[in-house]
């Protein structure tokens, strides 16, 4: 969640880092719902840090599929 500038984890509520101008590398996710979804029409977005994400990956069923990336940002 962004605000003032800042931004806020989601699910713990700890402020995300900056060195440089730059925040803590983490999760963002903005989901725009589709026609006929229950919240059909709505944009939803969130900020999740790595510690967060870490723990709710481990609530998955299947586990997320890891491979080197081809372009470093
Ligand atoms: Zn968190």
């Amino acid at each position: 969640m962004k605000k003032n500038d800042r931004i806020f984890c989601n699910c713990c509520g700890m402020e995300l880092s900056r060195q440089g101008g730059r925040y803590e590398d983490h999760l963002h996710i903005v989901k725009n719902w589709g026609y006929l979804s229950e919240q059909d029409g709505i944009a939803e977005e969130m900020d999740i840090c790595p510690g967060c994400f870490e723990q709710w990956k481990r609530t998955f069923a299947i586990a997320t599929e890891k491979y080197p990336q081809t372009e470093l940002v």
